[in-house]
């Protein structure tokens, strides 16, 4: 039996170890373990469960355009749980002089394609919306090197579609500063669309009239929306994978301490317990970690690891009753361009995006401090925390009731950043990774922050680490 070792026990760990299950339960000569140093499977997928309600901690959601997530669900039989989100309030509201404004229709990525709700949008100034009309008139770059995302939108939309819409709708999701964000490594197809239509918003608008109608709605078929959860919340994801797995071979509240490297494979040192010997490893830990483990084994990969930067975030979820909350909250939430110097990055209304997070007659609101322009916030205590939040929701949202529900989710240094450069230090990765046999490093870091790439990291890692030990296994 050769043995591979998997670190980390988030999505991307738990996703290769079930394909490394799966090949075992095949009659593989392979045995693997999967080791966690917190107390609980899932790394930043959490969901806790209380009195009816249901709150994610991190991830609310997943894009299922990316199949992996959607896939692993139904290899698990939890495609049926499935949620998707109650698209009859899809609003999504942007903060502007102290006020939410609409994002306007038929915005798509961060590129107007419809005429009327553009024109006539209050969000923008006159200047800025002829600033953004100029992207169709504007000549490609004259070559494909890579910029940071704020250059990028600076040059083809102009200073106002980055401070209203591209800084708080893309550097929400990676919690970056656009600033610093590369453009190849978060956003390619920004440069392809210029590169091949000469304008984004000309490439948008094509695209739009190019997309089918919307099918009718067919009661035989589950309904997919853009964003999908799970009804007990993202944690179904990886609770379900951890539970069809054998338990003896999830090691949760230990943590791996160090690799080496030897002539037949490598020794995994693990506090409080003897050292482990493995053919394969595979390293799920967040790059931060990851470089710590492999300093003996490859000096330039941990250099290139501890290169990645990583920002610390919060989450903080209220609930009220829903007759005290002062606020229909009709809309998915609201986004914060950090010109707007205010103390969260964002707002989702989590009781109207998604069906089953509360009990009947209460509402919940979920609110993001920290990440790159604020990052000392995600460290306030808790008192503090929360008191910082429910004073901007009430000067937001007018939003001044007593919650009956306070739950706090700190991520540090939870978030990896794709500044420019990034793909170098990757590409620096997989290079010298390729050197050693049998190891593998893999998770939301590299190639893809979200949910379902992060699965089709671990299963690709689990598959190549079969194919190492046991060719002819994958
Ligand atoms: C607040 C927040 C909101 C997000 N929202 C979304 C969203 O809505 N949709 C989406 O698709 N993505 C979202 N993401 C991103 C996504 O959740 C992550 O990219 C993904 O879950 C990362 O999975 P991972 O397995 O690669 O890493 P992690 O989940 O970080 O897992 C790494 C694991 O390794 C363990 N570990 C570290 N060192 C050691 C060691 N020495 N020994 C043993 N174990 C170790 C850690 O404890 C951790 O459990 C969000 C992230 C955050 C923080």
């Amino acid at each position: 039996m050769k043995k591979v070792v998997v670190i980390g026990a988030g999505i991307t760990g738990l996703a290769a170890a079930h394909e490394l299950h799966k090949a075992h339960c095949d009659g593989e000569p392979i045995d693997w373990v999967l080791i966690e140093k917190d107390n609980r499977v899932g790394g930043k997928i959490v969901t806790e469960r209380t009195g009816g309600f249901v709150v994610d901690g991190g991830p609310d959601c997943f894009l299922p355009d990316k199949p992996w997530a959607g896939q692993l669900a139904k290899e698990l039989g939890i495609d049926g749980d499935m949620l998707p989100t109650n698209d009859e309030h899809k609003k999504t509201f942007i903060l502007s002089g102290g006020a939410l404004h609409l994002l306007p229709d038929g915005v798509m990525g961060l590129v107007p394609t419809k005429f009327v709700p553009f024109a006539t949008t209050a969000l923008f100034s006159w200047g800025g919306k002829l600033r953004m009309a100029a992207d169709l008139i504007l000549p490609r770059k004259p070559n494909e090197d890579d910029e940071t995302l704020a250059d990028f939108v600076r040059r083809r939309l102009g200073r106002e579609a980055l401070d209203k819409l591209a800084e708080p709708l893309i550097g929400g999701i990676h919690a970056s500063d656009p600033e610093q964000m590369s453009l190849q490594a978060t956003f390619p197809r920004f440069l392809e669309m210029e590169q091949k239509s000469g304008s984004l918003i000309r490439h948008m608008v094509k695209a739009r009239k190019k997309m089918p109608p919307p099918p009718p709605p067919d009661p035989t078929k589950p309904k997919r929306t853009f964003f999908m959860s799970f009804v007990q919340g993202m944690g179904e994801l990886p609770e379900t994978c951890a539970a069809r797995l054998d338990p003896e071979r999830i090691l949760t509240g230990v943590e791996v301490t160090d690799i080496k490297e030897h002539a037949g494979g490598y020794t995994v040192k693990v506090a409080g317990r003897d050292d482990i010997e493995a053919a394969a490893v595979i390293v799920c830990a967040e790059a931060h970690a990851a470089a710590r483990l492999l300093k003996k084994v490859d000096d330039e990969i941990a250099e290139a690891l501890a290169a990645i930067p990583h920002v610390s975030s919060a989450t903080v979820s209220l609930a009220y009753k829903k007759d005290e909350i002062g606020n229909d909250l009709d809309g998915f939430g609201f986004i914060v361009p950090s010109v707007e110097d205010r103390k969260i990055m964002a707002s989702t209304w989590s009781s109207t995006k998604w069906s089953h997070r509360v009990p009947e007659g209460y509402a919940m609101i979920r609110a993001f401090v920290g990440g790159a322009h604020n990052e000392k916030l995600a460290e306030l205590p808790d008192e503090k925390m929360v008191k910082m939040v429910k004073s901007e929701l009430k000067d937001i949202m007018g939003v001044g009731a007593k919650p009956v529900l306070t739950r706090i989710f700190r991520w540090p240094k939870g978030m990896p950043q794709y500044t420019v450069g990034h793909l170098d230090r990757v590409e620096t990765i997989e290079r010298r990774q390729a050197e050693h046999l049998g190891l593998f490093i893999t998770g939301g870091a590299y190639r893809g922050v979200g949910v379902p790439d992060c699965v089709n990291a671990g299963q690709k890692a689990a598959k190549s680490a079969l194919d190492a030990i046991c060719p002819g296994a994958a």
